[in-house]
């Protein structure tokens, strides 16, 4: 069996090793990520000596790696799919935001060397949205969301801490919009999934977090004639960035929000503990990631 420092020292290029700080991203297969090249963007726009790599680990091999990081050097990481459940488990502690999501996507280590896990979706999914559509009030009506798997529930939590009056949940496998239902409280309630067009009805906010949409998966099938027309429509999706969704809702009117925002906002919290300075989502950062995806 390879040894876990080895499975990290044999993805790292000599400049990785020399930079004064190291973090990276975590994943199974991790060649898809878009994290290096956005942290990349974010270190050479404030000129720092520091470095932020793809380690590709296999699930098996996840909780061997992750105790041997701090040692190595690493000051943190992010974790994408499939170890986000897992990393909870693995982490020193977990602030209650990942405690309650079921899931740890950042990783900071202390000086002492102990690994602190967040979940920093729901952050990125309300700072998109609130910058998307400035002035946006969660209190302003129910929310629909479409999805009830590991994204889902970040945002799930996040409208529910954010004041959403309502919150209408469905999902093609009705016992998980069910699970999520109860684990946030009254203010949510499962809607089967023959009923999702019906569930848009009096909303302000309806919220895809499901893959339907992506590229090569097939489109979200939920006709939009019940949605009020200034109901937010809000794709966690970014690849494409405008997807049949969007599209739709915005042929009839209603505002929109596309995902790519999420993935960057949600990136800001980690950068700024690994490295210090606050970075900033600009429309260049928003320009060059993009670019990534159609590479
Ligand atoms: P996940 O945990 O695997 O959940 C997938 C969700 O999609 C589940 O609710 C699943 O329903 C549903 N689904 C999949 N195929 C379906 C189909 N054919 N018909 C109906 N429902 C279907 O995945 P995730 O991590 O939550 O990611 C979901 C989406 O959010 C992905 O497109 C991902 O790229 C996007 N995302 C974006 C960001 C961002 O920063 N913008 C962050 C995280 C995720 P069942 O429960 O019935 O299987």
């Amino acid at each position: 069996m390879t040894a876990p420092e080895d499975i990290v020292r044999r993805q790292l290029s000599d400049s990785v090793v020399k930079a004064k700080t190291v973090a990276g991203v975590i994943g199974w297969p991790i060649g898809h990520s878009l994290s290096p090249r956005l942290h990349g963007y974010w270190l050479r726009e404030n000129a720092i000596d520091g470095a932020y790599v793809p380690l590709a680990v296999a699930p098996e091999e996840f909780a061997a790696v992750i105790d041997v990081l701090p040692e190595m050097g690493f000051a943190g990481w992010n974790v994408t799919v499939p170890h986000k459940e897992l990393a909870l488990a693995a982490v020193t502690r977990a602030d209650d935001g990942a405690a309650k999501i079921g899931a740890v996507n950042t990783v900071v280590v202390t000086d002492g060397g102990a690994t602190v896990g967040s979940n920093t979706d729901g952050f990125g999914f309300l700072e998109n949205l609130g910058n998307g559509i400035p002035g946006w009030d969660p209190a302003s009506g129910p929310a629909v969301l479409v999805g009830a798997g590991g994204a889902a529930k970040s945002v799930a939590w996040a409208l529910a801490d954010a004041g959403v009056p309502e919150l209408r949940i469905v999902n093609r496998t009705a016992s998980r919009a069910e699970d999520l239902a109860r684990a946030i409280g009254d203010i949510a309630a499962a809607v089967s999934w023959d009923s999702r067009s019906d569930a848009l009805a009096g909303v302000g906010l309806v919220v895809n977090a499901t893959s339907l949409g992506m590229a090569g998966q097939p489109p979200l099938d939920m006709p939009l004639d019940t949605l009020p027309t200034n109901a937010v429509v809000n794709d966690l999706v970014y690849a494409p960035q405008i997807t049949g969704l969007l599209e739709r809702a915005q042929a009839r009117g209603n505002p929109t929000v596309g995902g790519l925002g999420m993935l960057l906002h949600q990136a800001r919290r980690g950068f700024a503990a690994w490295f210090g300075p606050e970075p900033s989502v600009t429309p260049e950062l928003r320009d060059f990631v993009a670019a990534g995806l159609e590479t």
